[in-house]
C-alpha cells in the first residue's frame, strides 16, 4: 500500500528564506515601524525586528506569516514575491506614462485682495501690464495640448483670474476646438476668490463645464483678517459665491482651499464647521508655503511643523467624529496619503511623487509667457529666484521644456528613491520629492531632511495615520473609505 509522506515533509524549509528590501524607523522604546519598498508597513518589537533580520522565523509563530504577507521575506527559490513587488512598483509609478496632465495659466497677476500670506506676489488691480495676452495664451495652449496625458486639466490662476475673464473665455472655447482633432479630453478649473463672480461668469461655466475653486480660511473674522480687501467683505463675497455656484451649477462644482495661518492654529473645529455650513464636501488642512508675500510679511515663520501637526491631528480627530456620525467629509491631505498607503494607484497630487511632479505633473504659463516647472516655481521667480524657469512659450515646445537641462537635473537630483536619508526611510514609498520647497528653504534641491519641515510633517502624518489604522478600528473604517 502506498504510504503518505509525513507531515514534516510539507513544512516550509525555513533555512531557505531570504530577506526582501525592508526599511525601519523607531517609534518608541520597544516599537519599530517596518516597511517594504511599496509602502506596506507593520509594527514590530525590537525582538521581532531582530528575528526578522536574522530570518529566525517558524511557520505558525505569527511573525513568519506577517513577514510573508507584507513581502518582507520570500523563499530563496521563489521569484513570485519579487515579481509582485516589481509589478506593484510599476503601478505606483504609472503616472509617468501620462505625463503633464495639469497646465496652469496665470492669466493675470492683478488682484483686488491684499492678503499678507499671498504666495504669488500679486499686483494691484490697475496694472494691466500684468495680464496675459491672447498670442501668449494661444502658444501656451498648443504646448498644453501636445503633452502626452490623454486628459488635460487647464487651471486658471492669478492674481485674481476673473480680472481677465475675457481671456479665460477665449482659452476655453479655443481649447475645446483644438482638442477635438487631437482626441484629448479637457477639464477646466478657475481658481478665484469669487469677489468678481457674476451671472455672465456663471452662465459661461455652466455652458462649458468649468469648475470653480476658491479660498475659505474659516469663520468670518478669521477669513476677513487673513484676506483683506477694500470693503472688508472677502468672506461675505466668498460665501455668497459658493452658494450661487452650488445653486446654478450643482453642489459638486465648487471646492475650497484653506491656508493655515498663526491665527488658525487654535480654531480648527470652527474652520471645519464653516466648511460643513457651506455644504463643502471635505477640507484640506494646508500649511503655508514659503513663497511670495508669506515670506516678505514673515507669515511663514509664525509657526513650525510641530505646531502644524498638532493643528492637523486635532482637526483630524474632529473630522473623524463627524464621519462616524454619518456625514462623509474627508480631510483631503490624509486621503491622498492613505491612497498611497493602502493602494498601488498613482495619485494626482504632484507634491507626493518621486520623480517629482515639477514639469512631469504640471507646467505653469506665466502672464508674460515664461514657463515654470510648478506654481511654487513661479512664486519663487516673483521673489527674484528664477531657478525653475524652463523657457518661454514663444520660443519653446513641450519637449524642449520637459527635456530642458533645468528640469531634468532638478528631477534627477531630487529622487527620494536614491537620496540620502530618503532612500533608507520607511516612509519613502508614501512620501514625495519637493525640490522647489527644499531649494526655497535650504538652497538645495534635495534638502537636509533632518532639518526639513516637509520631512517632519510627512513623518508625523504617515505615522499618525498608520497608528489609527492599526489601533483604532472605528477610525480605520473611515480612513479606508476615504482611500477608496
Ligand atoms: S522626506 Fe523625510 S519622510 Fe519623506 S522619504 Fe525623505 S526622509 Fe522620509
Amino acid at each position: 500500500m502506498a504510504g503518505f509522506a509525513s507531515a514534516d515533509s510539507f513544512r516550509p524549509d525555513t533555512s531557505r528564506l531570504r530577506l526582501l528590501p525592508i526599511r525601519f524607523e523607531r517609534l518608541g522604546a520597544d516599537r519599530f515601524l517596518v516597511g517594504n519598498m511599496v509602502g506596506d508597513m507593520a509594527e514590530m518589537t525590537t525582538t521581532e525586528l531582530e528575528r526578522l533580520c536574522a530570518l529566525d522565523l517558524t511557520p505558525g509563530d505569527g511573525l513568519y506569516e506577517r513577514a510573508f504577507e507584507k513581502l518582507f521575506v520570500a523563499s530563496a527559490d521563489q521569484r513570485a514575491p519579487q515579481q509582485l513587488l516589481a509589478l506593484r512598483l510599476r503601478s505606483r509609478l504609472s503616472f509617468l506614462r501620462a505625463a503633464t496632465p495639469l497646465h496652469l495659466f496665470v492669466v493675470t497677476l492683478r488682484c483686488e485682495h491684499s492678503c499678507p500670506y499671498c504666495q504669488v506676489s500679486r499686483q494691484s488691480k490697475d496694472r494691466v501690464r500684468y495680464d496675459m495676452d491672447s498670442a501668449t495664451a494661444s502658444r501656451a495652449l498648443d504646448i498644453a495640448l501636445s503633452a502626452p496625458a490623454p486628459m488635460i486639466k487647464i487651471e486658471f490662476q492669478g492674481g485674481e483670474p476673473l480680472l481677465n475673464f475675457e481671456l479665460i473665455r477665449w482659452i476655453v472655447v479655443t481649447a475645446q476646438e483644438r482638442a477635438v482633432p487631437l482626441g484629448k479630453q479637457l477639464q477646466f478649473v478657475i481658481t478665484t476668490n469669487l469677489a468678481l463672480l457674476d451671472d455672465e461668469v456663471l452662465e459661461f461655466c455652466a455652458e462649458h463645464d468649468v469648475l470653480l475653486s476658491t479660498s475659505l480660511d474659516g469663520p468670518r473674522d478669521l477669513h476677513n483678517r487673513n484676506r483683506p480687501r477694500r470693503g472688508g467683505n472677502s468672506y461675505e463675497l466668498a460665501v455668497a459665491g459658493i452658494g450661487r455656484i452650488r445653486e446654478r451649477l450643482g453642489p459638486d462644482r465648487v471646492g475650497a482651499l484653506m491656508t493655515t495661518t498663526e491665527a488658525s492654529l487654535d480654531r480648527v473645529e470652527e474652520i471645519v464647521d464653516e466648511y460643513l455650513a457651506q455644504g463643502l464636501d471635505g477640507i484640506f488642512l494646508r500649511p503655508l508655503s514659503p513663497y511670495g508675500h508669506a515670506i516678505k510679511t514673515k507669515q511663514f515663520h509664525k509657526y513650525d511643523a510641530r505646531e502644524w501637526l498638532e493643528f492637523w491631528k486635532r482637526g483630524l480627530r474632529y473630522i473623524l467624529e463627524i464621519n462616524k456620525s454619518g456625514r462623509r467629509f474627508p480631510e483631503f491631505y490624509s486621503a491622498f496619503i492613505l491612497r498611497r498607503m493602502l493602494s498601488d494607484e498613482p495619485i494626482g497630487y504632484v507634491d507626493l511623487r518621486s520623480p517629482a511632479g515639477i514639469g512631469l505633473g504640471a507646467l505653469v504659463y506665466n502672464y508674460d509667457g515664461t514657463v515654470f516647472a510648478s506654481d511654487e516655481a513661479r512664486m519663487l521667480a516673483e521673489m527674484g529666484d528664477r531657478s525653475f524657469e524652463l523657457g518661454n512659450v514663444h520660443e519653446h515646445g513641450y519637449r524642449d521644456l520637459v527635456l530642458s537641462d533645468t528640469l531634468v537635473s532638478a528631477v534627477a537630483d531630487s529622487l527620494t528613491q536614491t537620496a540620502p536619508q530618503c532612500s533608507a526611510c520607511v516612509f519613502e514609498p508614501n512620501c514625495g520629492a519637493d525640490p522647489v520647497y527644499h531649494h526655497a528653504t535650504q538652497g538645495d534641491l534635495l534638502g537636509i531632511k533632518p532639518l526639513s519641515e516637509f520631512c517632519e510633517r510627512q513623518k508625523g502624518v504617515i505615522t499618525h495615520l498608520f497608528e489609527l489604522l492599526e489601533h483604532s478600528p472605528e477610525d480605520a473604517a473611515v480612513l479606508r473609505e476615504w482611500a477608496s
